[in-house]
């Protein structure tokens, strides 16, 4: 039996083991992959954190997966062996509840998550569902084009959410979603306000390279009213913060999967037809949308790597803030 590396979580709150487990095999409709390069995203956080309570257990986490065609599985007709391809958060569909017939698959009844309920990308192989995976722009590195497959498609979805009316826009927590996401909205002309963590003026400080207009403490008011506001970092409070900051008919939109209790505030906050409303991950179509789009403005991305056995210590790391941009976990092969 073949076997590959893989960091394996066995119950939240333990800490990723690297361990050996069998090559998975590609079922109907599958394709096994050799992985490149995976990213590294909050949720993987909330779920080592036992804060997204279903997860399939022991679990190899990651759902940023860069990776070439090794096998193709029975009836597949997408992908060469060889090809390059990408697999994100939203693994599969039943394609038949009412969500998937009126084009909201990113609210199907009966989903499967990468690296949630089946096996993601911190391991040398996966497999994936061929008609949710994406072909990659190719002026990417496996490296570069990683971080787009969550907090660029995720990202993209949350700033899609904000409308049309939008010259001011604010981003609340400026990590790997918001640095992707400042460079389309420069690129379709917003000003761009930037809140970070009180006193991380390195995070500032890269929000202003990555195109902010303004970059300040998430206490702060900006110079400007806002039109819109992105919430990437998982604090409730900011919802607050965002509310007060924004124009009539602002719009408050939360992009992570779990966030801490919003607090109470006055209903004048919301009053004058203020907005809130959260994203929920993803559709094929935003993913074929942002990944044309992204060569186009073109999206830079940050990166910090760690090879596979580090990938606890990349999750640490994006809990406390420690690199700008985004962590994503590179595989090399003996
Ligand atoms: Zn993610
Ligand atoms: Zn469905």
């Amino acid at each position: 039996m073949q076997t590959m590396r893989a960091m394996l979580l066995e119950a939240p709150h333990q800490p990723l083991r690297l361990t050996e487990l069998p090559v998975p095999q590609p079922e109907a409709g599958q394709v096994l992959l050799k992985v490149h390069a995976c990213g590294v995203c909050h949720t993987d956080l909330h779920i080592v954190d036992g804060e997204l309570s279903q997860p399939k257990l022991p679990l190899v986490l990651g759902h940023q997966i860069v990776g070439t065609v090794v096998q193709a599985g029975p009836g597949t007709k997408r992908f060469r062996t060889g090809e390059r391809v990408g697999v994100p958060w939203l693994g599969a569909t039943d394609g038949t509840c009412r969500y998937c017939l009126r084009g909201q698959e990113n609210l199907c009844e009966h989903p499967t998550f990468t690296g949630y309920h089946v096996d993601g990308g911190f391991a040398e192989n996966t497999v994936a569902d061929e008609r949710f995976c994406f072909s990659l722009p190719a002026t990417y590195t496996d490296v570069e084009v990683a971080p787009l497959l969550c907090a660029g498609l995720i990202g993209y979805r949350t700033y899609r959410m904000a409308g049309e009316n939008v010259e001011t826009l604010g981003i609340y927590g400026f990590g790997a979603a918001a640095h992707i996401i400042a460079q389309v909205a420069k690129y379709e002309g917003k000003k761009i306000y930037a809140f970070t963590r009180p006193g991380d003026t390195s995070a500032q400080e890269f929000a202003r390279r990555r195109g902010a207009d303004w970059a300040g403490d998430s206490t702060q008011m900006p110079p400007d009213k806002l039109d819109a506001a992105l919430i990437f970092a998982p604090l409730g409070p900011l919802v607050v913060a965002a509310l007060k900051a924004t124009n009539k008919g602002g719009v408050v939109v939360c992009g992570g999967i779990h966030m801490s209790d919003i607090p109470a505030f006055p209903y004048s906050l919301l009053w004058e037809e203020r907005l809130i409303r959260s994203v929920a991950n993803l559709t094929r179509k935003d993913g074929e949308e942002f990944l044309a789009l992204a060569p186009r403005v073109p999206v830079k991305t940050d990166v910090t790597t760690f090879p596979l056995e580090q990938t606890g210590e990349a999750l640490e790391q994006l809990r406390d803030g420690q690199f700008v941009g985004a962590a994503v976990i590179t595989i090399t092969f003996a």
